[in-house]
């Protein structure tokens, strides 16, 4: 169905333009002036703000074998209602994504079910480089390094095979970068502590220098390759520091929980909000929010990684790490936004231009014409209410989230994806829309 978006307010990577969209066979036809012949379904937007659906390039939305946390059908909805359009997915389910078998056995497992467009990250390993070299760049959004153990089995501690995956790849490679040697240390220290002896425990078992350590080392490798290195979720000032010397092949990342908390929040929330790398103290959480600003971090993505609330509750070293992200994506971060006084445009910026650009997503990003129709309408007025925990209109599959019961700001109105009306006032429409990325 074609779409005529009347009186929006469009967010375009040139600045802001009020006007009229017309939608047409699922792409942006006209943005600003709608010629007199446009035809299709006609939408009064009341002057809401139209941005391009948000791309989300951190996602755990645990298939396959994981599919009691979460599936692509559940978690790519929740994404929607966010105003996430696209999503990419990394590899530490069960089996963990090591091989061009296994994903595009992934790619077909995921056809039809995905409310979001979808691309689909491959793991390294010590020995899958043979796998890894021929992995198709237009298809392939990149390769997952775990230096550090986390969710999953996933790991490469051995340099010299991190070398080599950055000498061969032929796609980006995105890093969790925590040094698993100071991590196995700390964890024999704490390890036998409760939340009741340390209030910052998950903080002092996952430490900073960990993470300082290995970001450290990998940006003394990075200069060897060109590359192109992402760096997930940065949670330190100091790594913050090191990266303002980065040479640009490299990228990097943080999220919203690490620019809402700090460890300051564990004794309310404790293993509710333990993930990895742990949130640290409150001077890092200001310099990620700094290295934002100056754009030392380009891109903010979830990790999206949902657990039972049965899994949480266990007992501290049990209770799996990760943190259920989606289901309230642009309220949450208009809301945390506010006190900074950061424009929409801001956050357009870091969850989907910058991320369309580095990714280089074909045909899909900012609103342009010609492009895909994703597109968000959004009230930067309204409310979004996020329900209580174990609430059924949660409509991630775990059914909490660390935002239960607040009252957040801005409300998404609806939402398209390549045209299509997916979500409209808290429903969703039609069959997932979600088709898998192209990258040029
Ligand atoms: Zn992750």
């Amino acid at each position: 169905m074609n779409w005529i978006l009347r009186d929006v307010r469009m967010i375009l990577p040139e600045g802001e333009v009020e006007g009229d969209a017309w939608i047409k066979e699922g792409r942006w036809a006209a943005l600003g002036r709608v010629p007199d012949r446009a035809a299709g379904q006609t939408f009064l937007a009341r002057g809401a703000y139209l941005l391009p659906g948000l791309i989300d390039t951190h996602v755990h939305f645990r298939e396959p074998g994981l599919s009691h946390k979460g599936t692509f059908f559940t978690e790519s909805r929740a994404a929607l209602a966010g105003g996430v359009t696209t999503t990419l997915d990394m590899p530490n389910t069960a089996p963990p994504i090591t091989s061009v078998a296994r994903w595009e056995e992934k790619m077909r497992l995921l056809q039809g079910r995905s409310w979001t467009h979808y691309g689909c990250y491959v793991g390294a390993t010590s020995d899958n480089l043979a796998e890894l070299r021929r992995l198709d760049p237009r298809r392939v959004p990149g390769v997952k390094v775990f230096l550090a153990s986390s969710t999953g089995d996933l790991l490469v501690t051995e340099e010299a095979v991190v070398r080599r995956i950055l000498q061969e790849s032929p796609v980006r490679v995105l890093f969790h970068s925590e040094s698993e040697a100071l991590i196995q240390a700390a964890r024999q220290r704490w390890e036998s502590c409760t939340w009741d002896d340390v209030p910052d425990l998950h903080a002092r078992a996952r430490p900073s220098e960990a993470c300082i350590e290995s970001t450290r080392w990998l940006l003394s490798v990075a200069r060897e390759f060109s590359t192109p290195l992402h760096i997930l979720h940065v949670t330190t000032q100091e790594e913050v520091a090191l990266l303002r010397g980065r040479p640009s092949h490299v990228s990097a990342e943080t999220c919203p929980v690490y620019l809402t908390w700090s460890a300051a929040d564990f004794p309310t929330y404790r293993n509710f909000l333990k993930c990895n790398p742990s949130l640290k103290y409150e001077t890092d959480r200001e310099a990620l929010w700094q290295g934002l600003a100056d754009g030392t971090l380009e891109v903010v993505g979830t990790d999206h990684a949902p657990h039972l609330w049965q899994e949480k509750e266990q007992p501290y070293p049990l209770a799996p790490s990760g943190v259920p992200s989606h289901g309230y994506l642009l309220p949450w971060l208009w809301t945390i936004g506010q006190a900074r006084h950061l424009p929409l445009r801001f956050w357009v910026e870091k969850a989907c231009h910058a991320p369309a650009r580095l990714w280089r997503l074909r045909e899909r990003g900012p609103l342009r014409e010609g492009y895909w129709a994703d597109g968000v309408l959004f009230d930067p007025e309204g409310q979004t209410i996020v329900p209580p925990h174990l609430d059924p209109r949660h409509f991630s599959k775990c059914r909490w989230h660390p935002l239960a019961g607040r009252v957040l700001q801005g409300q998404v109105l609806a939402v398209w994806v390549n045209g299509s009306l997916s979500y409209h006032k808290g429903a969703f429409y039609g069959a997932p829309a979600g088709q898998a990325v192209e990258m040029d």
